[in-house]
């Protein structure tokens, strides 16, 4: 049980905001993930806030957040619209701080690929304005808090790689307001090196602003000693590595290793429930699940798919590749032009190796429900999460907690946050694409003893290690949880 009411600020609201086609009334419209069912509960239950943006750029100033519907069972069905704040923001300076800045400045930047990273002092001042847009809005927050609850300290909690500036301008405000708050910020992508960090022009503003809330979260280690490193590096802080803390501004910020996770049960009871995808086949189903992204690696994928084929013709009419890409930011050419590549590397391997009665790959270009999934999760001989580089990734830990049956293979990366935890996984570097195939060849002809042995640790692992303990693990590091007896610190 957290002490603190909890205001979580991040790009996005908890839901959609969309208008009703029939009835032109605005209505909410969920989205599934797990970070929002778990987190908030959380926020309905301490009596906090969500400040983030709706999805929309309303000109319309009698614009407010509905009432969840009386048929809403959804995590979020509980917020009231008061503990929802949107953040409404000009098309041109959202389009330059969403775009400009966070996807083709941030995104490759943080994922170790510079060269594809544009750097320019426009977008990043729209960041800056948006990130202060934000940060008034939780100062407003704040006051709503202190009003309803007075004797209870808020925490904010910051999100991601879209509001890495709005700390010191909130805590700025609060001390000059005499509002006292914790703040915390947890990154959901890796945090590169100091050799990437420094490539972006303004980076001491940029540790700077996320220097100004009390705890700093990150997936893993390494990541949190890159971060470190960076503050003494590009700062001249004074740190203490081995307990991960960092002196900034007569403040010491506290640096935490918090991976994330899912709702494990809600997995696993989703694919006991859920109908066979696979009939009969004697088919072997290789899944791939990703946005469609350069850092997932899927080029490479099917070139190493197209080996197998090549060295291993024993799976020719034996195995399927079956790919879920999720379109993602769609208006970037850079992603049109990945699609494309995708698109024509499908069609020449199925073009290739297609018999009268058997395709090789599968794929959709869309998202598919979580439920739908589950089914492919759990009847899926093998899984291929293969990025180049990834925060953590989820996919991997859902395909485990799926895996209820037969027990199959998960083939991961070492460049995926996942795979410095599920050490049982088939370790595979994406670029090696020889290799690669003999590690799907593997993965393939694998003996179920081993194939058990391996899931049942992997399971086990994440079954206790889920979302729920992630964010217990989150409010401890943020010391906004009460002691064993229930009491607040
Ligand atoms: N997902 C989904 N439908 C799809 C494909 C993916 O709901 O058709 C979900 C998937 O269940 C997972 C998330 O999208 O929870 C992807 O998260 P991950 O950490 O793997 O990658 P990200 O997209 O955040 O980089």
């Amino acid at each position: 049980q957290s002490t603190s009411p909890m205001i979580v600020v991040a790009n996005r609201l908890p839901f959609v905001v969309a208008k009703d086609p029939k009835t032109g009334n605005y209505i909410r419209k969920q989205s599934a993930g797990g970070l929002v069912t778990a987190v908030a509960p959380v926020v309905v239950e301490t009596e906090g806030m969500w400040v983030g943006w709706s999805g929309l750029h309303i000109e319309d100033d009698t614009f407010a957040i509905p009432e969840s519907s009386p048929d809403d069972n959804s995590p979020t069905a509980g917020l009231k619209s008061e503990q929802v704040i949107p953040v409404n923001l000009p098309r041109k300076l959202f389009d330059d701080y969403y775009n400009g800045c966070c996807n083709a400045c941030f995104w490759p930047l943080f994922h170790s690929m510079p060269d594809r990273a544009i750097f320019e002092e426009d977008k990043w001042d729209a960041y800056r304005e948006v990130n202060e847009e934000f940060a008034k809005l939780v100062i407003q927050a704040v006051h709503k808090s202190y009003k309803k609850t007075p004797d209870r300290i808020p925490l904010v909690w910051i999100h991601d790689y879209h509001l890495m500036y709005a700390a010191n301008y909130i805590r700025d405000t609060c001390n000059d307001e005499g509002l006292e708050v914790k703040m915390a910020f947890f990154l959901h992508i890796p945090f590169p090196s100091w050799d990437i960090i420094r490539l972006f022009p303004w980076a001491d503003e940029l540790l700077q602003g996320i220097l100004g809330c009390d705890s700093v979260g990150f997936h893993l280690e390494d990541y949190c000693l890159n971060f470190i490193d960076c503050c003494h590096r590009k700062l001249g802080c004074r740190i203490d590595r081995q307990r991960m803390l960092i002196e900034h501004n007569k403040r010491t910020v506290s640096v935490h290793t918090l991976p994330i996770s899912i709702p494990y049960e809600r997995f696993v009871k989703m694919a006991e429930e859920a109908p066979v995808v696979m009939k009969a086949s004697p088919e072997q189903l290789l899944l791939a699940v990703d946005r469609l992204d350069y850092t997932k690696g899927l080029v490479h994928r099917f070139k190493a798919f197209e080996r197998l084929l090549e060295k291993y013709p024993e799976h020719v009419e034996k195995v399927n590749l079956f790919q879920v890409a999720v379109p993602s930011r769609t208006d970037v050419k850079e992603y049109q032009e990945l699609k494309e590549e995708i698109d024509k590397l499908i069609g020449q391997i199925n073009g290739r190796f297609s018999t009268p009665n058997w395709s090789p790959i599968r794929y959709i270009y869309g998202c598919i429900t979580q439920a739908q999934l589950a089914a492919f999760y759990r009847d899926a001989s093998v899984a291929l999460v293969t990025p180049l580089r990834d925060g953590m990734n989820l996919v991997a830990k859902e395909f485990v907690a799926c895996q209820t049956r037969e027990p199959g293979v998960l083939v991961l990366s070492p460049f995926a946050g996942a795979g410095v935890t599920m050490q049982e996984a088939l370790m595979v570097n994406p670029y090696e694409i020889n290799h690669f195939a003999d590690v799907m060849h593997r993965a393939l002809t694998m003996p179920k003893d081993e194939r058990e042995l391996r899931m049942k640790q992997l399971r086990r692992r994440e079954k206790e290690r889920d979302v729920n303990f992630w964010l217990r693990n989150v409010l401890k590091s943020a010391d906004c949880l009460g002691d064993e007896s229930g009491e607040s610190k």
